[in-house]
C-alpha cells in the first residue's frame, strides 16, 4: 500500500481525486475509466454525485442509490455520497457551493474533475461553475454563509466501504470527520471531463486495461440500462451501450494513439521538463 498522503490532517484524509457530477453514473460515463486507473497506481479516488435522480424516468432514487454505490465498489473507489440537489434544475447557488465546501474540506482532494461547461444537459453545464466556484470558495479562511436556515448537507447515501474489485486495487478507505466545516482547502487542480461534449480535449487518459471493468460499472446501474419497457423510447438497448461506449472511447483513445480513452480539458498551458519524453507520436 502507498503512504497516507503527506497533506493528511485531523479534518479529514485526502482524496487525490475527486469527480463531481450532476447525476449518479455520469461520473460511469465520462471519467470512470480514468478513476480506475488512478486507482490502480495507488491514489485515492473518491465520487461526490449532487442529485439522487428522484426525476429520471426510470428507477427511484433509492434505487439508483444501491447501484452507485455497487458501481463505486466496481470503480474501486473509497468514497461515494450524494447531495440533495433537484435532479434536473440544479442551480449555481451560494448554498450549493457551500455544500460542496464542505465536502472538499472534509476530503480535501488534489485533483477535482468537473463536467466541462458547455453541455446539452443543463445540470451538467451548470455543474461546471458551481463546482469550480466551490473549489475556490474552499479556500477562503472566511467563505460567505447563508441563513442560519439553510438545511443541512447531509449526505443520502452512507460512504461506502472499498472491495474487491478484480484487476484493481482498491483505495484505501476515506476516514471522515463528521465534523464541523474543517480548514480551508483549496484543490491544485481542476480538470474537465468533456466526453459528453464536441470539443478538442487538451489530454486523454489512456483506459484501455479498464474499458471491460467501467462497461461493468455503468451496467451496475440496472434501473437505467437493462432492457425494459418503461422508457424504451428514450434509452438506448443493453447491447448497444456496449457498442456506443466502447466506440467513443476508441475514438478518444486514437487521437492519442492508444487503445480506448477518456478525454479531458484543462484551462490551464501544459508545463514540459524534457521534450523527448513528450508523449503521442506526430507521425
Ligand atoms: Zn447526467
Amino acid at each position: 500500500m502507498p503512504d497516507p498522503p503527506a497533506d493528511s490532517t485531523p479534518q479529514g484524509l485526502a482524496v487525490d481525486v475527486l469527480a463531481i457530477a450532476a447525476h449518479r453514473d455520469d461520473v460511469e460515463q465520462t471519467c470512470g475509466g480514468t478513476l480506475l486507473r488512478m486507482a490502480s497506481r495507488g491514489l485515492r479516488t473518491a465520487i461526490l454525485d449532487l442529485t439522487q435522480g428522484e426525476a429520471g424516468t426510470r428507477g427511484s432514487a433509492e434505487e439508483r442509490a444501491r447501484e452507485a454505490a455497487e458501481a463505486a465498489t466496481v470503480l474501486g473507489v473509497g468514497w461515494r455520497q450524494a447531495l440533495d440537489l433537484p435532479d434536473g434544475a440544479v442551480e449555481n447557488t451560494l448554498e450549493n457551493q457551500l455544500k460542496i465546501v464542505r465536502v472538499l474540506r472534509q476530503l480535501r482532494p488534489r485533483v477535482v474533475i468537473l463536467p466541462y461547461w458547455q453541455a446539452r444537459h443543463p445540470d451538467h453545464a451548470v455543474v461546471a461553475s458551481l463546482g469550480y466556484q466551490a473549489c475556490f470558495l474552499s479556500g477562503l479562511t472566511k467563505p460567505p454563509a447563508v441563513g442560519p436556515t439553510a438545511p443541512s448537507a447531509a449526505p443520502a447515501v452512507r460512504p461506502i466501504a472499498p472491495a474487491a474489485a478484480p484487476a484493481v486495487r482498491p483505495t484505501a478507505p476515506v476516514a471522515r470527520a463528521e465534523g464541523e466545516s474543517g480548514l480551508p482547502h483549496r484543490p491544485f487542480k481542476i480538470v474537465y471531463a468533456s466526453l459528453y461534449a464536441d470539443v478538442r480535449p487538451s489530454f486523454i487518459v489512456d483506459i484501455t486495461p479498464f474499458i471491460e471493468q467501467r462497461h461493468q460499472a455503468l451496467l451496475a446501474y440496472r434501473s437505467q440500462y437493462a432492457n425494459q419497457p418503461v422508457g424504451g423510447g428514450l434509452f438506448v438497448p443493453e447491447e448497444e451501450i456496449r457498442e456506443r461506449t466502447f466506440a467513443e472511447a476508441r475514438h478518444y483513445g486514437l487521437l492519442a494513439g492508444v487503445r480506448y480513452g477518456e478525454p479531458f480539458v484543462q484551462k490551464e498551458v501544459g508545463l514540459v521538463d524534457d521534450l523527448t519524453l513528450l508523449p503521442v507520436q506526430t507521425l
